[in-house]
């Protein structure tokens, strides 16, 4: 059973998995606004400001979600004359909010559960862990948790799964769930500094920095969780990284398979070598040509678990088989 039951989950709470963090003090504001097109419609806009940070996120030409922090809700909801207001104090000069689509007042709070699983029992999404609405991570972090775990699930419901298998979930995603929250901490506190040093750095470097393509890379990777990488899993050897070639785009067909990849060019003998490892674990392992150099070991959610570019190739399908036993043997 998988307790995907929002912030106050009773599965969490039923399973007496503590929910370690804080809460903010600030009190926030959301509003979907139609805007002018004052701003790039392919950026996001943070802007710090003493009166509290504003978020700035487009969500098409002219619809774009605000993000604030206020110091006192005025009514059950904020008004179109509140984010004006808030627009003309905080945000870049020409952006105007002319008609509003929602809004909302919340409060947050930043917290992980130590423990994804008890048993036969998991938790995922903000279930498991929230955090700061600044850089809009939520929803993506809960559904990049599912990724990581239906596959594993299928393999056990399928009898080929083991319990390092199952247990591999919560040390795979509680080090980038702790990662989330500690970039959405800091952008919120940066953002939010009342210290006027710390202001005063914020307000030379980010603008500097920001323009740096390596920056740029860095801070998209991040927030499109792109970047997301199992490396200290210990199912996986090397860096984890997501395996991204232009033959697996939409998933091309893997469903529930590791994917053993070898360089279309290698030899034969090697080729006849892999395929009967890939028989060995029949329904599990299938065997693809790839035009990436070397042997390549994709897991069914698309993260590599083992690779080499190396020539000792015996050597390499024997890692290869070692760690296809480390996530199947019973
Ligand atoms: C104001 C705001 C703005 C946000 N903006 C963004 C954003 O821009 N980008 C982003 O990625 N994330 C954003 N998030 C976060 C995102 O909304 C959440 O991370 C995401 O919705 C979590 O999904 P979930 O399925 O884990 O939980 P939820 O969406 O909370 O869903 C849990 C579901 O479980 C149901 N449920 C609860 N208890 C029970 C029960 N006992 N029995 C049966 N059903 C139950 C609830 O009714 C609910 O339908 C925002 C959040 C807020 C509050």
């Amino acid at each position: 059973m998988i307790g995907c039951d929002g912030a106050h989950s009773a599965v969490r709470h039923l399973l007496k998995i503590p929910f370690e963090g804080g809460e903010y003090q600030q009190a926030f504001l959301l509003a979907d606004v139609e805007t002018n097109s004052g701003v790039p419609a392919d950026e996001m806009q943070l802007c710090p400001s003493e009166l509290g940070p504003l978020a700035i996120f487009p969500m098409n030409p002219t619809r774009r979600r605000i993000v604030a922090t206020i110091d006192r809700q005025e009514g059950d909801a904020p008004t179109l004359e509140l984010v004006q207001r808030i627009l003309a104090e905080r945000a870049p000069i020409g952006l105007e909010a002319r008609s509003l689509h929602w809004s909302s007042y919340f409060r947050i709070h930043h917290r992980v559960a130590i423990d994804l699983r008890k048993g036969r029992m998991f938790i995922a999404g903000d279930a498991a862990h929230i955090h700061s609405p600044f850089g809009g991570q939520g929803m993506n972090t809960g559904l990049q948790d599912v990724w990581n775990l239906v596959w594993k699930l299928d393999l056990t419901l399928r009898g080929h799964g083991n319990e390092q298998l199952l247990e591999s979930y919560c040390a795979e995603r509680r080090p980038v769930i702790k990662q989330v929250i500690e970039t959405t901490d800091l952008l919120t506190k940066v953002m939010a500094t009342p210290n006027k040093f710390v202001q005063a750095i914020r307000n030379t470097v980010i603008p500097m920095v920001s323009h740096l393509s390596p920056f740029q890379h860095a801070f998209v990777q991040r927030l499109s969780e792109l970047g997301i990488a199992y490396r200290s899993s210990p199912l996986v050897e090397g860096p984890g990284k997501r395996y991204l070639e232009d033959s697996m785009r939409g998933g091309n067909g893997i469903r529930s398979r590791f994917l053993v990849l070898i360089h279309e060019d290698e030899n034969i003998p090697l080729k006849t070598s892999a395929q009967q490892l890939c028989a060995m674990f029949d329904g599990v392992v299938e065997f693809r040509s790839s035009q990436k150099p070397g042997i390549t070991l994709v897991r069914p959610d698309g993260y590599i678990a083992y690779e080499t570019r190396g020539h000792d190739t015996v050597a390499s399908l024997d890692a290869v088989r070692s760690v296809l036993e480390r996530h199947t043997a019973n």
